[in-house]
């Protein structure tokens, strides 16, 4: 989107749901278990905060995308009142990509029809691992079993556009264990994978555990296994960490990639509106008292420059595997990334970490194992 523009461009939303049946050991997003009674109170808070938001925005939308936390916590009743509240409140675009998150072990035939009836178009179902050892050293609530049934439920609700989230490189997972992980993951009807390596994150119970990880060479090898195995499996990588079906690519993240704007609305949720980065309270009371006035919730509030949107352009598009389009920079900022980066992208070229193509500036395969680096780089 050229930069500055603001009107008649479609943007995404994200909600919030701060909520999971139990902390899992590696985790440090906002959620936490909750009683019945907190529930209630959030999904009125955030019913309120839709209506007022969807008030001040205006606008299309072009993908909704529901995470957490454990979104299937909620019931189908809070689930349905979410959804109604959204449709009367924004304005989606036909076709417009629906997600929710759904972990196994709480997307019951219920849920998973009430979601579907509420115009949900994708599932996303966090497995992380086939293997019963693994789910219980990350302190997953399932087994492997109850992703099929989850999968069964969201089948017969009449869902074809399925993710499963896979993580590698967990403690004492051996690249044999991740082979099989993946070829029974990729035999199963989803339409897409994300595989992500495990990240010890300071204050979870894993990290202060310290388990030994696999060594940095496995860690490489599973990741270009990875590639290897869902690519002979008809998956097709399109993003550091993402593997679609053909015409299956989550759309509402290749809109963050591509710096499209999104509202996030729910607890701590970040938006990109207006070329201001902020994010919402994560502060509980805070949150349920003021969310019927959005900007009350907006905090740590950032005006992007051109320069930081142009960083950004280049940060985000190289984590694609087809890369940042030429074409669309020189259109978002009058100039071309060659002129803005020339000696980051000669320094790179040379040593065979980016491709320079005619229309697309991407990692190379080798490139993509120092991503961090190279990208931080591109930040002026
Ligand atoms: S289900 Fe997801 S959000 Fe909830 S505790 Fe586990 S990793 Fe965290």
């Amino acid at each position: 989107m050229p930069y500055g523009q603001l009107k008649d461009t479609a943007f995404e939303i994200y909600i919030h749901i701060p909520f999971c049946i139990k902390k899992c050991l590696y985790c440090d997003f906002l959620s936490a278990p909750a009683s019945g009674e907190a529930v209630g109170r959030y999904v009125d808070a955030l019913i309120k905060e839709i209506k007022a938001a969807g008030k001040q925005s205006g606008g299309r939308v072009s993908s909704v995308f529901v995470g957490g936390g454990t979104p299937t916590v909620l019931s189908e009743a809070h689930l349905t009142a979410i959804f109604d509240a959204l449709h009367a409140s924004f304005r989606l675009e036909e076709g417009a990509e629906i997600t929710v998150e759904a972990n196994p072990g709480t997307l019951t035939a219920g849920k998973a029809r009430a979601l579907k009836e509420a115009g949900v178009n994708r599932l996303s179902l966090g497995l992380q691992s086939v293997f019963l050892k693994d789910l219980r050293m990350l302190g997953r609530i399932h087994t492997f079993e109850d992703f099929l049934i989850s999968l069964d439920h969201a089948q017969n609700a009449g869902f074809r556009n399925i993710n499963a989230d896979l993580m590698f490189a967990l403690p004492g997972q051996t690249r044999k264990e991740w082979e099989q992980c993946l070829l029974r993951t990729a035999a199963l009807p989803l339409t897409h994978i994300s595989a992500y390596s495990l990240i010890l994150e300071e204050n979870t119970p894993l990290y202060r555990n310290h388990p030994p990880l696999p060594p940095e060479d496995d860690e490489y090898a599973m990741y270009e296994d990875t590639n290897d195995i869902l690519s002979a499996c008809g998956f097709t990588q399109y993003e550091i960490s993402n593997y679609a079906r053909n015409g299956f690519p989550c759309r509402h993240n290749l809109g963050y990639w591509k710096r499209v704007p999104y509202l996030g609305l729910g607890l701590g949720a970040s938006s990109l509106w207006q070329e201001t980065r902020y994010k919402n309270t994560s502060d509980m009371p805070s949150y349920l008292e003021n969310a019927q006035a959005p900007l009350r919730l907006q905090q740590e509030k950032e005006y992007l420059t051109r320069r930081d949107a142009m960083s950004e352009s280049m940060f985000l598009g190289l984590r694609l595997t087809q890369g940042v389009s030429k074409k669309a920079f020189q259109k978002d900022y009058g100039i071309a990334p060659e002129v803005i980066y020339a000696p980051i992208i000669k320094k790179y070229t040379e040593t065979g970490l980016l491709n320079n193509q005619e229309t697309h500036l991407s990692l190379t395969r080798k490139g993509i194992h120092v991503s961090n680096t190279i990208m931080a780089e591109f930040l002026l």
